[in-house]
């Protein structure tokens, strides 16, 4: 019996809403404004969370760091700068230095400014990012002779080139 009265009270009370709209002849908009008002207010303490809109603007910045990603050209991005740095990259560097003997794959020459240069551009092939055979020891001056340093590295996007993976 109690919750019966209860349903009655409730239905009572959206009838009284319903005719005190339709009695006060509000316009669409006007009546929508309104209501959203009036339901914000009875919903006070439950509107968004702090962490609810933090997620939210998580969220958002996840959709353009995506967009980013895809204009990434191998630029200088935080991501790039991060993986540059990390303890994985220093260690396949190394792998590969070893591999050449710290000697310039190209001109032969052993030691000075040596880089470890990706065949398959870092930029385009995440996965071969630390995979030794996708390393090749450069000096410096061979290595800005590639066609994958710089901003000459876009022209990969999308391609392949294939690998002797052992
Ligand atoms: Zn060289």
């Amino acid at each position: 019996m109690a919750l019966v009265a209860q349903r009655k009270a409730w239905n009572k009370g959206m009838k009284g809403l319903q005719s005190w709209h339709n009695i006060d002849g509000l316009g669409k908009n006007v009546d929508f404004k309104k209501r959203g008002k009036s339901i914000s207010r009875a919903k006070k303490g439950m509107t968004f969370t702090e962490e609810h809109k933090k997620n939210l603007s998580i969220a958002h910045m996840g959709i353009q760091a995506g967009e980013k990603c895809h204009l990434w050209k191998g630029g200088i991005t935080p991501e790039n700068h991060k993986i540059r740095n990390s303890t994985e990259y220093k260690q396949w560097r190394t792998a590969v230095f070893e591999r050449d003997d710290y000697t310039c794959q190209d001109c032969e020459e052993r030691g000075g400014v040596l880089n470890a240069d990706h065949i398959q551009p870092f930029a385009y092939f995440p996965d071969l990012r630390f995979v030794i055979e996708n390393g090749r020891t450069l000096c410096r001056s061979c290595h800005v002779k590639t066609d994958t340093w710089g901003k000459r590295v876009a022209q990969y996007e999308g391609r392949r080139v294939s690998l002797s993976l052992s």
